[in-house]
């Protein structure tokens, strides 16, 4: 896709998510603040949708892993013991001509895809003209050319790694000038130094005149897992390997918020941290990566729309770090984090709070700190890529056009819509007592008006997996027709078997079940 056509693709859910009530701007009337949005009726439908699959298939299908919900105010020891205070900082770079702040290392690691898509397109080519007797590895370890880039890709990881490593600023610039790396929006290479800058919102704990405390909204829900280690691990009586999940919002000062849910200032995680004995958290490590590309793969968004990417640079806790990244409009980006969190977290807090944060094992007699791997991913940007995968416009074959949300039936914001054909002779009536046979079982649309045909275009519009149409011979054998969005099929199933038909093909249990 070219860029226009990437944007177009972006612009064009934004347009749909707001007109048919997912997403709006947050206080619109007043031209809200950037980077902020509302989740409207259909969107917080979604949205509760996919956290209930993730915690079911987190808490509910793991026997050691248990929930909490914790504050999001939190003593701001926290933050010093966890470096966000100190370390947590993103080095920014301004251009001078277009007024435009980016992410460094951002630039710098798009630099590296622009390489890595050159070896592709070598590869291409050469696949092209070799054929069936192509040896992909071969070409790519004895091209000169494409050495030539992956040495060139190798060399700026590398520097790039150990100047964010040892807070090098003036080498992160240094770099970005010698590869001429350019403002993507202008095209102007007038760049200011890089410089820190902390993430964290802070706010006031109690009233001036009482002394005010600074406090910060946390910048990621891990930190409330951590602190609780000990609580949970003895009222819940776990014992390594075992985790704990949290869904919780979390607030980050962006200075690049921007391409819609993807990036913003208030948004909502879904982590787990897994505890485990150390030594053993490289095994773990895989482990988690395996089932949470499983988890996401079962949605059935397109294989092929997912791929990891190892960090090169973990961050200041991690040992191992990767992303499960998806394929956007805008490309390839994170979706999930994955991190091998070594004691860091859980040693940081005892040496700060004065208090053991330790598992007593005693099969073995000994005391250690455990080891942790989080899986993190955002609940906004899992709604973006279930947004991108689904959207869709068709031209089926009568002529007419259409745009349909291929939602997943298990997340989609309601089961069903309910559609007397017409609005007279006892089939609203009818109508009546089928939505009162599936409320208690299903999220529904009712909806009585205009003629059927663009009545199912609402429906597909908003990702409605099945219409189930009242007409008058429902009066006479207690049938209705239910159509199937992605297919338009039609087959008419007795009132009797609605509710069982519609949960074989609607709920998540077979999704949780293939986990
Ligand atoms: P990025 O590199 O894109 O800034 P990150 O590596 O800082 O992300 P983590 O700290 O690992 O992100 O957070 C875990 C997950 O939280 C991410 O994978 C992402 O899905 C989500 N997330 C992080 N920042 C934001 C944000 N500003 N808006 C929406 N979701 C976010």
């Amino acid at each position: 896709m070219s860029n226009s056509a990437e944007g177009g693709a972006l612009k064009k859910i934004i347009s749909h998510c707001k007109e048919y009530g997912f997403i709006y701007p947050s206080s619109e009337i007043y031209d809200g603040p950037g980077a902020v949005y509302d989740y409207g009726p259909n969107g917080v439908e979604l949205k509760n949708n996919i956290k209930q699959y993730w915690w079911t298939a987190m808490v509910r299908m793991h026997e050691n892993i248990v929930g909490i919900d914790a504050a999001i105010f939190m003593h701001p020891a926290t933050w010093k013991a966890s470096g966000h205070i100190d370390a947590f900082n993103d080095p920014l770079i301004d251009n001078k001509d277009s007024k435009k702040r980016y992410r460094a290392d951002v630039l710098i690691e798009e630099y590296i895809a622009g390489v890595q898509g050159k070896i592709d397109k070598e590869v291409t080519k050469a696949a092209g003209r070799f054929g069936r007797s192509f040896d992909k590895e071969q070409f790519v370890s004895t091209n000169p050319r494409v050495v030539g880039y992956t040495k060139k890709m190798k060399e700026i990881e590398d520097r790039l790694g150990s100047a964010l490593g040892s807070g090098d600023l003036p080498a992160v610039s240094a770099l970005i000038e010698e590869l001429a790396i350019a403002d993507p929006v202008s095209g102007s290479k007038n760049w200011t130094d890089v410089r820190q800058f902390n993430l964290m919102f802070s706010t006031e704990l109690g009233s001036l005149a009482d002394g005010a405390e600074k406090i910060y909204l946390r910048p990621e829900t891990a930190q409330g897992i951590f602190v609780n280690y000990l609580n949970v691990q003895k009222t819940s009586r776990m014992k390594p390997p075992f985790g704990i999940a949290q869904i919780g919002k979390a607030f980050r000062n962006e200075i690049v918020a921007r391409q819609f849910i993807f990036r913003m200032r208030e948004f909502e995680q879904m982590e787990m941290q897994f505890f485990v004995k150390p030594g053993s958290e490289m095994e773990w490590y895989e482990r988690w990566k395996e089932k949470r590309i499983k988890w996401h793969k079962s949605l059935a968004l397109g294989e092929e729309n997912y791929q990891f990417h190892d960090h090169i640079n973990p961050a200041h806790y991690a040992n191992a770090a990767c992303d499960i990244e998806f394929n956007f409009p805008m490309g390839f980006k994170e979706l999930e984090g994955i991190h091998s969190r070594t004691d860091f977290d859980l040693k940081a807090h005892e040496e700060y709070s004065g208090k053991k944060l330790q598992f007593f094992d005693q099969t073995s007699g000994e005391s250690y700190v455990p080891y942790v791997i989080e899986t993190s991913i955002g609940l906004d940007r899992m709604f973006l890529a279930v947004m991108s995968a689904a959207y869709t416009e068709e031209k089926p074959d009568n002529g007419s056009e259409r745009t349909v949300l291929k939602i997943p039936p298990a997340l989609a914001p309601n089961k069903a819509a309910v559609l007397p054909l017409v609005n007279k002779d006892g089939l609203p009536e009818k109508a009546e007592d089928i939505l009162n046979a599936i409320r208690f079982d299903f999220s529904f649309q009712y909806d009585a008006k205009d003629a059927i045909g663009r009545r199912y275009r609402r429906q597909d519009a908003i990702g409605t997996p099945y219409c189930i149409t009242i007409d008058h011979q429902t009066l006479d054998d207690n049938t209705v027709t239910l159509r199937e969005r992605d297919s338009m099929k039609q087959e008419r199933v007795s009132v009797e078997q609605l509710v069982h038909t519609l949960h074989e093909k609607v709920d998540m249990k077979p999704l949780l079940k293939s986990l």
